[in-house]
């Protein structure tokens, strides 16, 4: 009866020891579009506020703030950038006015990236990578792509890819929507839609990882400055670390070979994971399914403003 009891627990013990034991699962936190306009709930000094505290809180050493000078228009702008450094974060390019490559020629984008490239270059915590807005690497148009390629590589910039993505500025657009409509948003509900989507994410896109590459990388996930992820982040990280996560910082994630990875694919516009999985010849759906935005749409409409799907 005993012994029963004794290996029981033994069992138990194994179960509940050895998915933490054997968590290799490595992840980056990235937010975009800094310092991005106000959103549902904070004014912008308040939201970077937040989103400061709640990352210390969650001890995320070191996250990644991709950055849109072409936004800093007030000295209370560059305080939300500074902000982030002086609390130990790192800022990258994205661009000094946010284009799509597709709808530029490559000397006007260019000079986009440079134009913020000389903003961000004398800054304290500036990182060279530089990440394509819409993550538009020229799409369809290979020349192009090729050459934006090309000029990061004599500017000393890498790509600033990312692996992983749960489409949070849409949840970040439907809340601020909701609010301005003055519609009774469930802000439990908002939580969890927004922490179980980006667990979700990165365990897709882990997955389609070791598919593609055989291995598990530190991956990158793309968040924008939003207020949900002022609201949520250490949610989000005590959720990630549940799942068997380790949150590392982007340097470690962007010191990974992936770095150099050029994939040559039909269209250039996607998660790395998703362009690398295409390129293998691996079969669709190559991106996760709440990037399907009806969907995305659906779930916020049921859970979080509990309507009837229409
Ligand atoms: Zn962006």
């Amino acid at each position: 009866m005993i012994r029963g009891l004794a290996s029981a627990l033994a069992a138990f013990v194994l179960l509940v020891v050895a998915p933490a034991a054997t968590a290799q699962k490595r992840i980056a936190l990235t937010f975009d579009d800094t310092p991005r306009g106000v959103g549902a709930f904070f004014t912008m000094e308040e939201r970077s506020k937040r989103l400061v505290a709640a990352l210390r809180k969650a001890r995320v050493e070191q996250a990644a703030f991709f950055v849109n000078p072409g936004k800093v228009q007030a000295p209370a702008d560059e305080a939300v950038v500074d902000r982030y450094v002086r609390a130990g974060h790192v800022i990258a390019n994205h661009s000094f006015s946010h284009p799509h490559l597709n709808k530029l020629a490559v000397a006007n984008y260019l000079a986009d990236m440079d134009k913020a490239e000389a903003w961000l270059e004398p800054r304290p915590g500036r990182r060279p990578w530089f990440r394509f807005p819409f993550l538009d690497e020229g799409g369809k148009d290979k020349a192009k792509r090729d050459a934006v390629r090309a000029a990061l590589a004599e500017r000393g910039l890498t790509n600033g890819y990312v692996t992983a993505e749960g489409s949070d500025w849409n949840i970040e657009q439907l809340t601020v929507d909701a609010k301005k409509a003055g519609k009774k948003i469930d802000m439990a509900a908002l939580r969890d839609l927004y922490v179980e989507t980006h667990v979700q994410a990165a365990d897709f896109a882990d997955a389609l990882m070791i598919k593609t590459i055989g291995r598990s990388p530190p991956h990158v996930m793309l968040l924008h400055e939003t207020d949900i992820a002022a609201l949520y982040i250490a949610d989000l990280a005590k959720a990630l670390r549940a799942d068997g996560w380790e949150i590392v910082s982007a340097d470690t994630a962007y010191a990974d070979p992936l770095k150099t990875a050029a994939p040559d694919v039909p269209s250039a516009n996607g998660t790395l994971t998703e362009l690398l999985a295409w390129e293998k010849g691996l079969p669709a759906p190559r991106w996760y399914e709440r990037n399907n935005i009806a969907l995305a749409n659906r779930l916020f409409a049921e859970r979080v403003l509990h309507e009837k799907a229409p």
